[in-house]
């Protein structure tokens, strides 16, 4: 493989059903732009066979696919960052596997790269989600915008490109829960945003369910800012003056209609006020928790994810398309990345 000009990095999970689609679109597309590319795979723990087929894929396309295949499911982010760590071109641009993003936009994205802009965001025309995705989105948008010095109109779509100097700085970034458009952000010098296509997934469903959904929120709004936690202690702040303050007010109200002869007692809506408190404190601790258990994380220093096999040609040795994939040439398994140890 010569050195290439374009990388482009697509996170696989669980996606069987669209993925012939998708390299229909895409190796035409790219090879239309006329510039030396590498398109690099990342299976993330597929539980279906994506896999064997990205291994296909590879077999028929050695000159300009890698396939990185991790050993368990460590995240669409996580997959990112691994892409990253071996991509070679000086343009680096990142799309789902889903066809949500039209293929055939990449050009445009490579363009503005070529223009100088080391960040090249998207904002999704016309998003085709369901309407609570696309609610849920603009509002947590929104609370971003005020938390962190992340300024990016549309943080859900993953259609991005980014210069070789930013994904070296995210490379040097060892974290172990992010968010790669955010973090890379906080590194570009020049980024500008430009407004793509958005179509319905081409098959299966989303792999976001509710719950990760909520967890790549807390993600994002914990690893770039310490707002909610301040946010916490200044509503436990608050709360501390009220209660003083009703307390006061209580026994300043009783001492005068009863003087001291009931001797001191508290009974103002008691159980109220300690269901109410006792819910501040369960947020503000599963809060501060967030925070803790990302700090663990980070000590552990564990690998941050686990590469099983990475399949790529030798700069000679291209296969022939009859061969198999345990090939020497076109198979080394790859030691688990222990970058932090
Ligand atoms: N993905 C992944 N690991 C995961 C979840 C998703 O690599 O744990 C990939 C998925 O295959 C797709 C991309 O990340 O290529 C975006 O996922 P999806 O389309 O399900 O997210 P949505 O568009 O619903 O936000
Ligand atoms: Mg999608």
């Amino acid at each position: 493989m010569s050195q290439p000009q374009l990388t482009v990095v697509i996170p696989v999970y669980n996606e069987e059903a669209g993925l012939q689609r998708l390299f229909d679109r895409l190796y035409p597309a790219l090879d239309a732009l006329g510039i030396a590319y590498e398109i690099i795979f990342v299976n993330d723990g597929s539980r279906d066979r994506s896999a064997a087929i990205l291994a296909e894929q590879f077999r028929l396309r050695p000159d300009v696919t890698r396939v990185l295949l991790f050993a368990a499911n460590f995240g669409q982010h996580m997959a990112i960052m691994a892409a990253f760590e071996h991509s070679r071109a000086d343009m680096v641009i990142t799309l789902d596997a889903d066809l949500q993003n039209p293929p055939e936009e990449i050009g445009r994205l490579v363009a503005m790269l070529r223009e100088g802009y080391d960040y090249v965001g998207t904002i999704r025309r016309q998003r085709q989600d369901s309407a609570f995705r696309r609610y849920a989105s603009r509002l947590i948008n929104r609370i971003r915008e005020k938390t962190t010095r992340i300024h990016i109109t549309d943080q859900g779509c993953m259609f991005r490109g980014y210069a070789r100097n930013v994904v070296e700085m995210v490379n040097a970034c060892h974290e172990v829960s992010t968010f790669v458009p955010a973090l890379a952000y906080t590194f570009a010098r020049r980024p500008v945003e430009i407004e793509v296509g958005h179509e319905e997934r081409a098959a299966g469903e989303s792999k976001y369910s509710f719950y990760s959904l909520i967890r790549l929120n807390f993600d994002l709004m914990t690893a770039f800012s310490v707002v909610p936690l301040q946010l916490v202690s200044l509503i436990g702040m608050l709360l501390s003056a009220v209660s003083v303050a009703t307390y006061v007010i209580v026994i300043l109200e009783r001492l005068l209609t009863r003087g001291l002869s009931d001797g001191i007692y508290v009974v103002w809506d008691r159980d109220i006020l300690n269901f109410f408190l006792t819910g501040v404190v369960l947020f503000s601790l599963g809060l501060i928790g967030e925070y803790v258990g990302r700090i663990y994380q980070q000590v552990r220093h564990r690998p941050r994810y686990v590469v099983e096999a990475l399949l790529e040609s030798g700069d000679r040795t291209l296969p022939s398309p009859d061969s198999t994939l345990s090939a020497p040439t076109t198979f080394r398994a790859v030691q688990p990345n222990r970058r932090n140890s």
